[in-house]
């Protein structure tokens, strides 16, 4: 088929690639001169696993092109939509500006019959409102979720878990034209889910509020451990064994960020509001919350681990982008830290397999150094924020060798406590006791010691009383 791109980002750039793997003759168009330059010359503008070989091979083909003029879409029989719809500044609301702004570019070059399909999360009702800018043209809307993951992103698009079409009450033809589109995944047995619009569109942000909930869920159970001396990972991995519950997005830590997780559930309280059922999504300002309160309990722990106060700390972080595999800062929580790690005074030099540059881009004040080893050297405190392999497979005596003081904070239990014990480190984590059989505020003081301090009470109360 004849596919066009609009927006080549993230999601854009490889759905554009893996299409024209897949046979079809793709044009993908961006309003970003540098992006498409980029990306005609096989250099990905972003960091994602095999993308750059994809692009080179499928390139190679003449199957795909990039440009930024819309006019080189116009022959194209489906056009995607994969524009961003970030956090509107000073609102939880998705700024839907970007998705008007292409749908309006692409309405002048629109051939009837074509089928537009949105591929950008948006909040329910957006498709209804685009199919009327669509219609005059004899053209026609459908919307197909995205469900993607960063890191996984081509095996996730040339294989899906499963294909989402909303399309317009009896709009045959467009189902028609998706199952051409997607005929490889399809003719494997991918599960297929033919809807109206506005399931489609719930589809996506009820999936992804669901994952932030999970996540959410196990990271408060570690706010419970960490007042009763339980282990949060031991937890997920007894409670995880039940296959109603399952082990995945069970993972206790620093919580979830990113382009999509944290601005999709406050869109969509924000659109639930705007419906009159904000009540049903209160669950999802708790979500949120419980996701940012794991940064601040990050920065204390490290706090704790330097004596007490960060003031003129030397502290490494190793992890920048919001997961491993990725380059992507965006509402990262590993960036946010090393952000209030200088704000707590401590002077940070910070490090990232893959995101330094987007953070650059970020937080220019902080000071970057391309490898862990600069990092560590001389530090006080390690902080392990993104689970790297490489991170994960440290060995604490060789960096144990290069800091001032044992001290490592694992953001991500990603790191094997004993191990860094036996070396001689003090190893804090997320939802973890501080050392084995470690005291601990939520203690239940057997009843003798409770009736020792009744007893003192009394006896300090009569001092009072006589003075
Ligand atoms: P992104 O910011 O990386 O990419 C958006 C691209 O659109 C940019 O390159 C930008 O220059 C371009 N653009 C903006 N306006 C344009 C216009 N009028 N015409 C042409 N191009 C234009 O964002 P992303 O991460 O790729 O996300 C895109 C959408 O997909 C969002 O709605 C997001 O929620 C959704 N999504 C993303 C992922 C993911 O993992 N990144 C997964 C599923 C869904």
């Amino acid at each position: 088929m004849r596919i066009s791109v609009i927006g080549c980002g993230y999601l854009g750039a490889v759905h554009a690639t893996c299409m024209a793997q897949l046979g079809h003759d793709v044009v993908g168009i961006d309003v970003d001169a540098a992006k498409v330059a980029a990306l005609a010359a096989a250099r990905p503008p972003f960091f994602e696993p095999g993308l750059g070989e994809l692009l080179e091979s499928t390139l190679a083909t003449g199957r795909l092109r990039f440009s930024t003029d819309i006019a080189d879409a116009a022959d194209a029989e489906v056009h995607f939509i994969a524009v961003g719809t970030p956090q509107l500044a000073g609102s939880d609301a998705a700024d839907l500006s970007y998705v008007r702004a292409a749908i309006y570019s692409l309405v002048p070059v629109l051939a009837p019959g074509a089928l537009v399909v949105g591929k950008s999360t948006v909040p329910v009702g957006t498709a209804a409102m685009l199919s009327h800018v669509i219609q005059p043209t004899g053209a026609r809307l459908a919307w197909n979720p995205e469900f993607l993951r960063e890191g996984f992103a081509i095996s996730d698009t040339v294989s899906p878990d499963r294909i989402v079409y909303g399309v317009a009450p009896g709009d045959a033809l467009a189902e028609a034209q998706l199952d051409e589109v997607y005929a490889g995944a399809l003719a494997v047995g991918t599960p297929k889910v033919v809807t109206d619009y506005a399931t489609a569109e719930l589809v996506k942000v009820s999936a992804n509020a669901f994952l932030a909930t999970k996540i959410s869920f196990i990271n408060a159970m570690a706010e419970i451990a960490e007042a009763t001396g339980a282990d949060v990972t031991q937890l997920a991995d007894a409670i995880g064994h039940d296959a109603r519950i399952g082990r995945r997005f069970l993972n206790a830590g620093l919580g979830f960020g990113g382009g999509c997780l944290p601005k999709d559930i406050r869109a969509f309280m924000a659109r639930a509001e705007e419906l009159e059922v904000d009540q049903a999504l209160t669950f999802l300002r708790s979500v949120d919350a419980i996701n940012l309160r794991r940064r601040d309990r990050m920065v204390d722990l490290a706090r704790e681990a330097v004596g007490g106060s960060l003031a003129g700390k030397r502290a490494a972080v190793l992890g920048l982008a919001f997961k491993p595999n990725s380059d992507d800062v965006r509402d990262s929580p590993a960036l946010d830290v090393a952000a209030r790690l200088v704000a707590a005074g401590a002077s940070v030099r910070a490090t990232d397999p893959k995101a330094i540059e987007t953070a650059r881009l970020r937080h220019p004040e902080l000071h970057y150094v391309e490898d862990w080893t600069d990092a560590v050297r001389g530090a006080d405190v390690v902080l392990v924020l993104t689970e790297w392999d490489d991170y994960r497979r440290l060995d604490p005596d060789a960096v144990g060798s290069v800091v001032t003081r044992r001290a490592i904070v694992d953001g991500r239990n990603c790191l094997d406590p004993v191990q860094w014990r036996e070396a001689g480190w003090h190893y804090r984590a997320l939802g973890r006791p501080p050392a084995v059989g470690a005291e601990h505020p939520g203690a239940v003081q057997p009843e003798a010691e409770r009736g020792a301090e009744r007893e003192a009470d009394h006896v300090r109360g009569d001092v009072v009383r006589q003075q």
